[in-house]
């Protein structure tokens, strides 16, 4: 697999994430409407059960408030692995994929060019 991202799954890295995302929001770093980058649609979170979702494409410190807005259903649609990621290109890992990260090593390299 290429790609390049080596996502860090950690209880703490995603955590963070997601505190910060929150925090933002509240004090307008972050917007609260925008346009689904996966569809197009404007979507937002001021309406009850809003249906604006901010994505982490990557939970990397530097990447906290780099988010992806995304409608609810191309939200799902992304985490279930039915619709790429957009920006990153890729197939949203699984959850075994996200316990057994993979690092990139000398190794690895080897082995997929073979
Ligand atoms: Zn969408």
């Amino acid at each position: 697999m290429g790609g390049g991202i080596y996502e860090d799954w950690s209880a703490s890295a995603m955590d963070g994430a997601h505190h910060a995302t929150q925090r933002a929001v509240k004090d307008g770093r972050l917007p609260r409407s925008g346009v689904c980058e996966a569809c197009g649609k404007p979507c937002d979170m001021t309406r009850a059960g809003g249906s604006m979702k901010l994505h982490h494409w990557s939970h990397a410190r530097e990447h906290w408030l780099d988010v992806l807005i995304l409608d609810a259903s191309c939200h799902r649609k992304i985490h279930n692995g039915s619709l790429r990621e957009p920006r990153t290109g890729r197939v949203y890992p699984t959850v075994a994929e996200r316990r057994a990260p993979r690092r990139p090593t000398p190794t690895d390299a080897t082995r997929e060019a073979v």
